[in-house]
């Protein structure tokens, strides 16, 4: 006897049993699902009554006698039958162990896998990769399917198998993406990352939030235990399955008792334009990196600590890093290259021209970037050189000077006008996207640090 809810849980349970047990026991359930569904297509046949609504329900039960199980297999049997299953890759898969388990048992395939082109990036698939396949009752594959990432930009395409007569084929279809918002925020106890790992944010992300404050902080030196940052950023998923990470739309930092508020914001009629602006509207773009050190996961270690000698504005005119021989210098602004070569107490130094009056110089290098000649163009936060100790130097650091009309000053005391702001136009679009931003981060409150609040 059958009632419908039974039925949708015995076929729900039958569905599991079909997609991960082997072929043999996957035929036996397959034949009591086909019996259930036989016994409910009885049950179905009672009289239903014309005006439901005027008539008091009535339940009809009717015992059915069950058919006997080697004639419902004998059926089956007679009957092509294809089974679907998914599996997911593990470390130390062969071509032949995925297949297996895929319950695919043909040569032809595995052959086919192994020297079509586009077919064999079923075995570059990392381990925890879903792979969809049907067989017939034998094994021979009729389709193969997996998602794989592909270029700089991880575009995904779903690399496709089929059966067509008796050839395969193999083929690449893009794969449609849904984008999602997260919400994160965390507190420095150790290190920029240990926060951000803590958080679970992605590296990508974490590297997108030391950018996008580096013309306010220097994370070498400047972060406190006990600063806290939110951040607004997109992600992709697939089927459900996280992809990777996108862009940052917003971010916050409180350091110390200063807080550095940044959103992103693009021009829907120029989208290249886009960059992050204050929650002013007023641009980030023009200012200069606070460190011309690079600071990454590498560079900053696991732990808080101090430049000993670091960002301090010295009598010698200039502005010292302490950093481990190699470590990568940047631009700190978008310029052309003035000088690379080596000069006096200086010793292998750059000299950079930016816009108007400014210039910046990086002194005592190990060595210099690749192409770094008089007249190179780079942008900021490019790579120029790597930290050393020539010239008159006493140990590997960088010798740093900010240059207002080619005499050093202090960087922190020079008030370097922004990129011009934005258009009225513009401007209102900006308040809706920068209060939608401010809106969030009022609602990440620290009792909620670390958890997922909105995703859309
Ligand atoms: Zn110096």
């Amino acid at each position: 006897m059958f009632t419908l809810n039974k039925f949708l849980s015995a076929s729900s349970r039958y569905k599991s049993l079909l997609l991960g047990s082997s072929r043999k026991t996957r035929v036996i359930s397959g034949s009591a699902l086909v019996l259930a569904v036989c016994a409910f297509g009885a049950a179905g046949v009672a009289p239903m009554a014309p005006d439901a609504d005027n008539l008091p329900i009535k339940s009809i039960t009717q015992e059915l006698a069950l058919p006997h199980l080697a004639e419902q297999i004998a059926a089956l049997e007679a009957k092509p039958q294809n089974y679907i299953s998914e599996e997911r890759v593990r470390s130390g898969d062969t071509l032949a162990t995925l297949l297996d388990r895929l319950g695919v048992d043909d040569n032809e395939a595995a052959a086919f896998i192994k020297s079509d082109p586009i077919a064999r990036s079923v075995m570059q698939l990392k381990a925890g990769k879903r792979v969809q396949a049907q067989t017939d009752a034998n094994g021979e594959l009729n389709w193969l399917s997996s998602t794989v990432t592909a270029g700089r930009n991880e575009a995904l395409t779903n690399i496709v198998i089929t059966r067509e007569g008796n050839r395969l084929k193999a083929a690449e279809v893009p794969v449609a993406m849904e984008k999602r918002i997260e919400m994160r925020s965390g507190t420095i106890r150790s290190s920029l990352f240990a926060a951000t790992d803590a958080a679970q944010i992605p590296d990508n992300i974490a590297s997108q939030i030391v950018d996008m404050f580096s013309t306010n902080i220097d994370f070498g030196s400047d972060l406190r235990r006990g600063d806290r940052f939110n951040v607004v950023y997109e992600t992709f998923w697939q089927n459900g399955e996280y992809v990777h990470a996108g862009r940052v739309l917003a971010g916050e930092f409180m350091n110390g008792p200063a807080t550095y508020q940044s959103v992103w914001f693009e021009d829907p009629a120029s989208p290249q334009s886009g960059g992050y602006y204050g929650f002013d509207g007023k641009s980030l773009k023009k200012a200069f990196l606070k460190s011309p050190l690079e600071f990454s996961r590498i560079s900053s270690g696991f732990s808080l600590r101090k430049h000993p000698i670091s960002g301090k504005w010295k009598a010698h005119k200039g502005v010292d890093f302490a950093a481990a021989t190699g470590t990568p210098i940047r631009a700190s602004g978008d310029g052309v290259i003035d000088f690379a070569g080596t000069q006096g107490g200086y010793g292998n130094v750059v000299v950079i021209k930016h816009w108007s009056k400014y210039s910046t110089a990086y002194a005592h290098m190990s060595r210099f970037a690749p192409n770094m000649r008089k007249g190179t163009k780079v942008s900021q936060g490019q790579v120029i050189g790597y930290v050393g100790t020539t010239g008159w130097s006493t140990g590997p650091h960088l010798h740093y000077e900010f240059r207002v009309n080619n005499e050093a000053r202090d960087p922190m005391s020079v008030d370097i006008p922004n990129a011009a702001p934005l258009a009225a136009a513009q401007m209102q679009r900006f308040r809706n996207v920068a209060g939608e931003m401010s809106h969030r981060f009022a609602l990440l409150i620290p009792e909620n640090n670390n958890t997922r609040l909105a995703a859309k």
